[in-house]
């Protein structure tokens, strides 16, 4: 029987990533830990414990005494918000990574998630279909933290044989709780305003395509790939995960079918540097072939699928 750890259960992912756990396995199988305490209120279904990742000698111990079996590692610092502070984020970045490896190696830890990203892409990584193995060279202090923690994870298992696995996940959508300051967010708010029926500034320019993914896509292949035999996870650095690839003014259109006086307007940011670096669209064959991945939500599935439930979020 497995006991899972999550860090940063309560952020946009961990939120959900959580619950499809304790569905899976049982609450009281899941140990959802944050540093922010006041999310204790959100798992009344799992065990919840402050945990700042930092702390390696606490984490350690917890796994210990809590006989863990699995970590998913979700505590990071977001793109837009890493480029305020790059010291700050790099070290957490980082540094909470191989603490968990190293825990994983010392204690024999069964497997280990943790989350890359489109970041790792860069301004000479070809842009349509991305493939698997290309030219990488991140120029944010996210995406390049992405990049060295692709190859920690891979040197863990080449050297120490450490399960740990890893998707690169495009920008998360999802409506149950608010997205953590990445370049992808402006398309969780864009929802926000058209059902409180308020006009919607977006960060990006119009024109600007991002390989993106809804969350119930991101789940389940969370999900796929960490119960997948083992000798299936060919690459062990991190996969590739394609969903859907849109810009600001398509999501606009395809929500004004159903808001048809909602309007948007352009304002780019320090945002529209970073979305100009990274892919507009993700080759996932590999994932594909090596443990069977296919996305199911359409831009426009999934914008049904967020205005039918939003709204219930808000009141
Ligand atoms: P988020 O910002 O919504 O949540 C991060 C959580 O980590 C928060 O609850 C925060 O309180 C917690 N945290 C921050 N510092 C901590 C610390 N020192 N100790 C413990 N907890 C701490 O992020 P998210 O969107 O849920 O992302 C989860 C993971 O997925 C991250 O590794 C992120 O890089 C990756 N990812 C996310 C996206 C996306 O679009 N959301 C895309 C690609 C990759």
């Amino acid at each position: 029987m497995e006991t899972i750890l999550i860090t940063g259960a309560a952020g946009q992912l961990g939120s959900e990533l959580t619950l499809a756990l304790a569905n899976m396995h049982g609450g009281d199988r899941i140990i959802a830990t944050d540093i922010n305490e006041a999310s204790a209120c959100k798992f009344d279904y799992c065990r919840f414990m402050p945990l700042d990742v930092m702390d390696r000698q606490k984490m350690a111990e917890i796994v210990k005494t809590e006989t863990v079996t699995q970590i998913y590692h979700l505590a990071a610092i977001l793109s837009a918000t890493s480029e305020k502070n790059p010291i700050f984020a790099w070290n957490l970045n980082m540094e909470s990574l191989l603490s968990i490896l190293e825990i994983a190696k010392e204690q024999k830890l069964n497997k280990i998630y943790w989350p890359s990203s489109i970041a790792v892409f860069g301004p000479n990584t070809p842009m349509q279909n991305t493939p698997q193995d290309c030219v990488m060279d991140p120029n944010t202090v996210y995406g390049i933290s992405k990049q060295a923690g692709e190859r920690w994870c891979a040197y863990y298992f080449e050297k120490y044989g450490v399960d740990v696995r890893s998707l690169r996940y495009p920008g998360l959508i999802g409506y149950k709780s608010m997205p953590g300051g990445g370049t992808t967010d402006y398309a969780v708010d864009i929802f926000h305003k058209a059902i409180e029926g308020e006009d919607f500034e977006c960060f990006l320019s119009e024109d600007t395509y991002l390989p993106m993914m809804y969350m119930d896509d991101a789940i389940k292949a969370t999900l796929d790939l960490m119960h997948a035999p083992a000798e299936q996870i060919k690459v062990r650095s991190s996969y590739n995960l394609g969903g859907i690839s849109f810009s600001p003014k398509e999501i606009h259109e395809c929500i004004k079918q159903h808001y048809p006086n909602f309007n948007i307007s352009y304002k780019p940011d320090f945002r529209q540097e970073i979305a100009d670096t990274w892919p507009d669209s993700i080759d996932d064959s590999a994932a594909q072939n090596d443990w069977g991945w296919q996305h199911s939500f359409g831009l426009e599935e999934m914008t049904k699928d967020i205005l039918a439930n939003l709204p219930a979020y808000l009141v």
